[in-house]
């Protein structure tokens, strides 16, 4: 049983606003969100397969106030409440609460936004795509050149124009929105509490540019302090550009409109760890067929560049049927990699439209660069 000190907020958030949950290792993720971003998961989970498979798994969403208790959680997330721990619902109604200020203490912002998420009060209970690895690192990249919806106030159309022109929205569709890498750094001083670089907002704001993007990726990629070392690097770079290319064929056909959205990359940051996962999933890859992601619908196993990986394990977070003779396996099967496109803020399906080239743009640079970063020195 973890300790009340070690479930606090969800720490491994590499950007966006505070008020992100999740229990230290946990399986889930929830974030205070807007309606717009509800309807945007339901909509790709009613009619829109492929895309959905791109998103993290939606477990529902909760409305949360200051009545919230471990009643209304079991309630309003029947599905999950189970799997959910004593902890982890503690700290949802602890978020509860904070969402409803003391007016007594005004100088709270716990979501410190000036958007419609307090008076709204409701959070995306969401597959937490960090969970499973030993050291995840983690990286956001903020997809578009246009980073602005159409109901946006002129003065944000504006701040977030002279944002793209300064940063690499601008020439190639994207930014690093923040990024954390176990060991990322010699220097002692450059590492948190569990030994992690972060390189936060300012670094792909003010840092990269389009002549130096290539490294910061380098960066998060490759680190001989980690024993990530030039093989295994490669070998990320190239399973992150076939799941990027596959983004950009799923955006290819559908007719959606996305601003502000982001991919999230994971993968294991601890070369020892890295290789074991990598080895364990080439032994296991054909007898995954049997994985609980068969009842997703999902893929549940496939061996490309050189990588043999379990999609099936690395997606599936909630043990469904425990009594099935292989989930006990399955769980233990190491994660190595993922790539989920994630805040839906300002997402919607725009039917008669045609594809989205806004954020086609960054989807198409990426692959270019994890295919540059693969094939380095060759
Ligand atoms: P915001 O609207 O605040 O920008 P995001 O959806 O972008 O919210 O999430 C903020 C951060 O939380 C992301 O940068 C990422 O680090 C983390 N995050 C978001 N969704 C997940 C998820 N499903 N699993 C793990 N981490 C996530
Ligand atoms: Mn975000």
């Amino acid at each position: 049983i973890p300790k009340r000190a070690d479930l606090v907020d969800y720490n491994y958030a590499v950007a966006g606003h505070d008020g992100t949950l999740c229990d230290a290792d946990g399986e889930l993720f929830i974030k205070p969100c807007t309606q717009q971003e509800i309807n945007f998961y339901e909509s790709a989970l009613n009619g829109h397969p492929e895309f959905s498979e791109l998103m993290p798994l939606f477990f529902g969403q909760m409305t949360l106030n200051d009545m919230t208790d471990m009643a209304s959680i079991n309630e309003q997330l029947p599905a999950v409440a189970d799997h959910i721990s004593t902890h982890m619902k503690e700290e949802v109604i602890r978020l509860a609460h904070q969402l409803q200020p003391d007016p007594a203490k005004d100088n709270i912002k716990w979501v410190p936004n000036k958007s419609k998420k307090i008076a709204t009060n409701i959070s995306l209970v969401l597959e937490n795509a960090a969970y499973g690895y030993k050291r995840p690192n983690i990286l956001d990249v903020k997809l578009g050149q246009r980073l602005w919806a159409d109901d946006a106030p002129l003065e944000k159309k504006q701040r977030f124009d002279k944002i793209s022109q300064e940063t690499t929205h601008g020439p190639l569709g994207f930014r690093i929105a923040g990024m954390r890498v176990y060991r990322g750094s010699e220097n002692p001083e450059e590492l948190d509490e569990e030994d992690y670089r972060i390189y936060d907002k300012d670094y792909g704001r003010c840092t990269v540019n389009k002549d130096n993007v290539q490294d910061a990726f380098r960066k998060f990629i490759f680190n001989e302090s980690a024993g990530v070392d030039e093989e295994l690097g490669k070998a990320v770079a190239r399973a992150f550009m076939e799941e990027v290319k596959h983004v950009q064929e799923v955006l290819e056909n559908e007719e959606s409109r996305m601003y502000s959205a982001s991919l999230l990359f994971v993968f294991e940051g601890d070369g020892d760890a890295l290789r074991a996962a990598i080895d364990e999933a080439s032994s296991s890859v054909t007898m995954s067929q049997k994985g609980r992601g068969e009842a997703s619908g999902r893929s549940t196993a496939r061996v490309d560049s050189g990588i043999a990986m379990d999609e099936a394990t690395g997606n599936m977070i909630l043990p469904e049927d425990d009594d099935d003779e292989d989930s006990g396996d399955d769980e233990n099967v190491p994660r190595i990699y993922c790539v989920k496109l994630i805040d839906f803020a300002h997402a919607e399906f725009t039917p008669g439209q045609g594809p989205d080239e806004n954020n086609l743009k960054g989807v198409r640079s990426l692959v270019q660069i994890f295919d540059e970063l693969s094939r380095e020195d060759e």
